[in-house]
């Protein structure tokens, strides 16, 4: 049995308005009692102070989508991550896929802006994945082994314990295509082995969720495999019911 606390994080992406972001975050607090996982909602940048509020006191996690690598400075547009922790955000998700495609973000950039999380005293949501070309020309070691390296480099092996790692098979998000609970497992396991053979202990506490297509029918053979330890959730996450639903799966 192992000690890890299962999450379920929701990704609202590049959606709602001031509103309805607080009307969803109000709907989630007012559902996630007595839940035995923890529970993260990541809404876009503009909505974190009202949401902030909109949970308070709820034993809902808040955090940010994205932030930049660096502190402060010259950089036009970009959001720290000590400005998101001043909101009493608690994780921030870096090199999500649509970050690594979208926007051209280097697995060494990712690794940066992991390191800049820590720096302020928050866990980066690390994800890492394949896109179906790479896993059908047998490419998914190498292309996790290059995801995972670059962090492991820039924040050392010790720091790995306070991240959490999410795994998304590119392929699988958004498309209503989910991973098999087999398929998903087989690669979390491949995760886990390959800190293990770095820190036994890290591999052992740290979490790595599964991304992709998760939804209330899915989510609980999915969250019952030994090595995956909750989910990052896009499209679901945006309907409280069956966010809340995929909540109950981790129980
Ligand atoms: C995601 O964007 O991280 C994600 C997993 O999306 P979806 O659940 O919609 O596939």
């Amino acid at each position: 049995m192992s000690a890890r606390t299962s999450l379920v994080a929701g990704n609202w992406k590049l959606n709602g308005t001031r509103a309805s972001a607080v009307a969803l975050a109000k709907d989630i607090a007012g559902g996630v009692e007595a839940l035995g996982s923890e529970v993260l909602i990541c809404p876009g940048f503009a909505h974190l102070g009202d949401v902030q509020a909109a949970i308070a006191g709820a034993s809902v996690a808040l955090g940010a989508q994205n932030c930049a690598a660096e502190a402060s400075g010259a950089f036009t547009g970009e959001v720290a991550a000590p400005m998101v922790a001043e909101f009493g955000a608690q994780y921030v998700i870096v090199g999500h896929s649509e970050r690594r495609a979208l926007f051209g973000e280097s697995s060494e950039l990712v690794a940066s802006k992991a390191l800049a999380v820590q720096q302020a005293n928050m866990q980066p949501i690390i994800c890492v994945g394949e896109t179906l070309e790479q896993r059908e020309s047998g490419q998914l070691q190498s292309v996790l082994d290059e995801q995972l390296n670059a962090v492991i480099d820039k924040l050392g092996i010790a720091a790995i314990a306070h991240t959490v790692i999410a795994y998304e098979p590119v392929w699988a998000i958004g498309t209503g295509k989910s991973a098999s609970s087999e398929q998903a497992q087989e690669v979390h396991s491949m995760i886990r082995k390959k800190l293990a053979d770095l820190d036994e202990s890290v591999a052992g506490n740290v979490r790595i969720l599964y991304g992709g297509s998760v939804k209330p029918d899915n989510a609980e053979e999915l969250f019952s495999q030994t090595d995956i330890d909750g989910g990052l959730i896009g499209g679901a996450a945006l309907n409280a019911e069956s966010f809340l639903a995929i909540c109950q799966a981790t129980d």
